[in-house]
């Protein structure tokens, strides 16, 4: 048990947070997770967690819990354009891919560490002053506290960032020019652990199937022109011009998408020099998001909140040390799926016109590009996931190391 800033706040819910809490207790601390939102979103968001991923959720106890919940790694078809034959890609293998909605997912790691940490739902924090022994917060609903250390875990729009960090979101964030909606929809296509991909000049569709649902995730994306103002502004009905014409499943998607509750958004990147400022630290989407379409956000948020919490507890809650530590070893992991992020979105919305995609079909189809293409739409999880190496030993608690 660390000897130094026991309390921590983390504020913050989701997969990052709710991970960080689960080791940070596990390594001795006293965490306290507050979340603005009341309850789970009842969505059907699906999310795929890649090697890394799968490698700390083991750690926790967790594949075991959600035995019930998780589908296998789709197969990925790929149509480019509206000719020529589609190029099928094989799944990954299983013990490399998962598929998980986020809502069971986040209920099962708030489960496993149950009453190790205090959770304060529907509230969040409006200030944040540090002092040499401490950090001074203001809630917006709860009286003022004060926490020894404070990890912002609160996804790409971070209030923590905002008031802990120099410079504005608009510092942070950069936009990848691909505007991206996502939505549910009813299963027409009795496709399983299939994704299928519809690359088009300037815009890609995909469809994918969600663990357990009689319903579908559909993704549209649209690459912005150059120079067109307005990103995160878009409305479905813009996205719906974008598409207009085209064959295939996307008539079908459109119409579904017109009575949807459709998240839309611009791809984007979190980007900073640093992720820590004296006794706050940021973690996940906050400090790192590599973008919606990579697939790696959840595998970050799990290896960050293991290596966050490990290396504290190797410093005995030095947060000087032990922030430092964090940021040297996850730096790595960060920058190669940020660089897939953008592959991603390239590959995704090509910027080229027809012959750019005959030019990728015949590529895939020669299978020189395969295993690469199925890990950048299989969320780095396909067969040549390559990236650091991840010493999940060093981040085990002292006496179970050697045991798990
Ligand atoms: C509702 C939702 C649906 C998602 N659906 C998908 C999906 O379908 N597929 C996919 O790949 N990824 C999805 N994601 C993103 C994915 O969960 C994350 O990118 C990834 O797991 C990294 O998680 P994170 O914990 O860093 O950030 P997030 O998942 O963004 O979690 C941040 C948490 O902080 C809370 N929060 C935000 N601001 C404040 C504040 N000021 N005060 C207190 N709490 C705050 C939020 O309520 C949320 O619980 C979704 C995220 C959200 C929030």
């Amino acid at each position: 048990m660390p000897t130094r800033n026991r309390t921590v706040l983390v504020v913050g819910a989701g997969v990052a947070g709710s991970a960080f809490a689960h080791w940070a207790a596990r390594h001795g601390f006293a965490p306290t997770v507050v979340d603005r939102e009341p309850r789970l979103s009842s969505r059907l968001s699906r999310l795929e967690i890649g090697f890394g991923g799968i490698g700390v959720l083991e750690r926790m106890g967790l594949l075991d819990r959600l035995a019930g919940e998780v589908g296998p790694p789709p197969a990925v078809e790929f149509r480019f354009g509206e000719d020529g034959d589609p190029v099928r890609c094989p799944a990954p293998p299983a013990e490399h891919s998962l598929v998980v909605r986020r809502d069971p997912l986040l209920r099962e790691l708030r489960d496993l560490t149950g009453s190790d940490a205090e959770f304060l739902f529907g509230d969040s924090v409006t200030a944040l002053r540090e002092t040499p022994d401490g950090v001074d917060v203001e809630f917006e609903n709860g009286p003022p506290r004060r926490f020894d250390l404070v990890v912002g875990a609160d996804g790409l729009h971070s209030t923590v960032r905002d008031l802990a960090f120099e410079g504005t979101a608009a510092d942070h964030i950069h936009d990848l020019g691909v505007t991206v909606a996502v939505f549910t929809v009813p299963d027409f296509t009795g496709q399983h652990a299939l994704s299928t991909v519809l690359v088009k000049p300037g815009r890609g569709a995909m469809l994918t199937d969600i663990p357990g649902e009689d319903a579908l995730e559909a993704v549209l994306l649209r690459r912005r022109p150059y120079g067109e103002r307005d990103a995160g502004r878009e409305t479905p009905e813009d996205l719906a011009r974008a598409f207009a014409g085209d064959g295939g499943e996307i008539p079908r998607i459109l119409d579904e998408m017109s009575r949807a509750d459709v998240q839309i958004a611009p791809t984007r990147q979190v980007r900073l020099d640093t992720w820590s400022r004296g006794r706050v630290v940021l973690l996940g989407n906050a400090a790192f998001c590599s973008d919606p379409m990579s697939g790696m956000d959840t595998v970050l948020a799990l290896k960050g909140a293991m290596s966050l919490a490990g290396e504290l507890a190797r410093v005995d809650g030095d947060h000087r040390a032990g922030f430092f530590a964090y940021e040297a070893a996850m730096r790595p992991h960060v920058e190669h799926a940020q660089r897939m992020g953008e592959d991603t979105v390239d590959g995704a919305a090509p910027s080229g016109g027809s012959s750019g995609l005959r030019v990728m079909r015949t590529a895939l189809r020669a299978e020189l590009l395969a295993s690469k293409v199925i890990s950048l739409f299989t969320g780095g999880n396909g067969i040549a996931e390559t990236g650091p190496e991840f010493p999940f030993e060093r981040y085990l608690p002292a006496g179970e190391r050697g045991t798990v």
